[in-house]
C-alpha cells in the first residue's frame, strides 16, 4: 500500500511517500520553510531521518529551497535531474502567468547551492528506493523538470501542472512548445491522479488539451 501525504507551506508544496519499505519526500519548498516541514512531520508521526530520498521536481527554489537544510541536518539524499541546478530565463503566458512570474521573481532566479547525490534520467525505476515508480522527463516550465510515476497511476508532476483554481499546464516556462510535447507525451502514459506542486490533487483526465 502506498500512500501519498502532502505537507503544504506558504503555497507549495512537497509530498511524502510511504511504502511498505520506504518514506520518500518529493521538494522540499521554500527556504526557510524547513521548520514548519518539520513541525508537519512531527504531526503526523514521521521523524526526518525516516525520509531515505528527497526527490526534486526541478530546480526552483519554491521547490528546493529546504533541501540544503535536510543534507546538511539529516544527511538526506538528493536526486534531481542536474541540468536544473542552473535556472534559465521564464517567459509567462496571460495574466495569471504574468501574476505569478512577477510574485516569484526573486526565486526563481536563485540557484541550488548544493549538488545532488543521485543524478534522475528518464524512465529510471526507482524500486530500489523501495519505490515502484518510474521517472519521466517533462521538460518545459524547465529544462531539468521530471515527474515521478507511481505504477499506481499517480503522477507527481512538479510544477508542470498546477490546481489553484482550476487545473492547468503551466502558466510560467523555459520553453512553451516543449512544455507542450511534455503533455502530450504524457497522454501515453496510464496516469490516473496529477499531485501538483501548487494546489490540489486532480484527475489526469481534466488536463487541458
Ligand atoms: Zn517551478
Amino acid at each position: 500500500m502506498t500512500e501519498i501525504i502532502t505537507i503544504n507551506c506558504n503555497n507549495a508544496n512537497c509530498y511524502l511517500i510511504r511504502t511498505a519499505s520506504s518514506m520518500i519526500m518529493i521538494d522540499s519548498c521554500h527556504a526557510g520553510d524547513a521548520e514548519m516541514i518539520e513541525k508537519q512531520l512531527a504531526e503526523k508521526g514521521i521523524t526526518p531521518e525516516e525520509i531515505k530520498l528527497l526527490i526534486l521536481t526541478h530546480g526552483h527554489m519554491d521547490h528546493t529551497g529546504s533541501a540544503e537544510y535536510f543534507k546538511n541536518k539529516y544527511q538526506t539524499t538528493i536526486a534531481m535531474d542536474p541540468i536544473d541546478c542552473t535556472i534559465l530565463d521564464i517567459e509567462s503566458r496571460g495574466l495569471i502567468g504574468a501574476v505569478i512570474k512577477y510574485l516569484s521573481r526573486k526565486e526563481l532566479h536563485r540557484s541550488l547551492k548544493i549538488q545532488p547525490d543521485i543524478h534522475l534520467v528518464h524512465g529510471q525505476r526507482m524500486d530500489q528506493y523501495g519505490l515502484s515508480a518510474q521517472i519521466i522527463a517533462l521538460p518545459g516550465h524547465t529544462r531539468g523538470s521530471i515527474g515521478i510515476l507511481l505504477d499506481d497511476g499517480n503522477l507527481l508532476a512538479g510544477d508542470m501542472f498546477m490546481n489553484i483554481i482550476t487545473p492547468s499546464l503551466a502558466h510560467i516556462y523555459e520553453n512553451e512548445d516543449v512544455l507542450k510535447k511534455s503533455r502530450d507525451r504524457l497522454k501515453t502514459y496510464p496516469i490516473t491522479t496529477v499531485y501538483p506542486g501548487h494546489g490540489k490533487p486532480f484527475p489526469f483526465k481534466k488536463v487541458n488539451k
